[in-house]
């Protein structure tokens, strides 16, 4: 049949163009999403909502800041925990403060030798919104080895014990709203006397090109509590954060070195969980740091 010329009007589609922005004071962070918002909640510390974003999965977002989206919350996580527990190669009890989401504790009980996880969390809503809507972040809230609290990390700190953790994980959003408390001097040196001699304190530290203010200074802090050759920083790559590169921070009671770690076992773990980042590759690569960032840590 010969072609006829005649136009032929294409059917119409309904496309939906919404998207999520995190505006920051000069950049901003655009997710296009469904429109189809699938939790909306004010607790009494934060807005909690979670989107259906159409690049990286279900995300949360708290007081309109990214927290995690299914896609790439492996990073974070992997590199909170993994890297601290190769490191000291014997954590018997941890302590995540934040961290509601689940991720976190998540890894942590990926190994088998590690007796206890303590997750306290204060907000409830944040861990109501993941059990619906990020469910593979918050598959380990039943687990034997997880004691879940409900309460203020702050509060916590201080009636714990001297000396109960080997490993303590600071698990915060940024330094405003609740978090903020979880940013100070004084709930640090808490931190410093609640760990064994050789435990481990890690935060996430924000990231060093964008809160670079923040960055410093909460570097300087760790080094007057645990003193400067005892505190490290890493970098991993997270899409969804702000600039992509983001910092973590490992400060050292005792003399565990971050880099001295059982390369063979962080192989042969890396492999058989299926983790999806963290391999004794990356654990020592990501302690080397741009100029840019050598710089910002030596400052002052
Ligand atoms: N990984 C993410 C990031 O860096 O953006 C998100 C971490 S988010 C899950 C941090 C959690 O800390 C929030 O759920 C928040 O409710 C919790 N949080 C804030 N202040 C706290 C406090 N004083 N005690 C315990 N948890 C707190």
């Amino acid at each position: 049949s010969r072609d006829t010329g005649q136009v032929v009007a294409p059917i119409p589609t309904i496309t939906r163009d919404v998207w999520f922005t995190e505006r920051d004071e000069n950049i901003a962070l655009s997710l296009k999403h469904s429109g189809n918002q699938l939790y909306k909640k004010q607790s009494p510390y934060q807005k909690v909502e979670v989107f259906e974003t159409l690049a990286y999965g279900n995300m949360l977002t708290l007081d309109g800041m990214v927290m995690c989206t299914q896609k790439d919350e492996y990073v974070y996580h992997e590199m909170i925990t993994h890297v601290p527990v190769f490191s000291h190669g014997n954590v018997k009890k941890a302590l995540v403060i934040g961290g509601g989401d689940g991720g976190t504790v998540r890894e942590l009980l990926r190994h088998e030798a590690i007796e206890e996880v303590v997750l306290v969390e204060i907000d409830e809503l944040v861990i109501e919104a993941c059990k619906l809507h990020l469910p593979e972040t918050a598959s380990a809230f039943n687990h034997p080895r997880l004691n879940l609290l409900v309460a203020d990390g702050i509060q916590y700190i201080q009636d714990c014990p001297d000396a109960a953790f080997d490993l303590i994980i600071v698990d915060s959003a940024d330094p405003v709203g609740p978090g903020e408390g979880l940013f100070t001097a004084a709930f640090y040196a808490e931190v410093y006397r609640c760990l064994t001699s050789n435990g481990i304190m890690i935060t996430q530290s924000e990231s060093p090109r964008f809160n670079t203010k923040v960055f410093v200074e909460i570097y300087d802090t760790y080094k007057s509590i645990f003193g400067a050759e005892k505190v490290h920083c890493y970098l991993a790559a997270i899409p969804t954060y702000p600039t992509g590169t983001w910092s973590f921070s490992f400060c050292s009671k005792g003399e565990v070195q971050p880099k001295n770690f059982d390369q063979t076992a962080a192989a042969a773990f890396s492999r058989s969980q299926g983790l999806r980042y963290y391999n004794e590759d990356i654990h020592t690569a990501a302690f080397a740091l741009p100029n840019f960032v050598k710089d910002l840590l030596s400052s002052k």
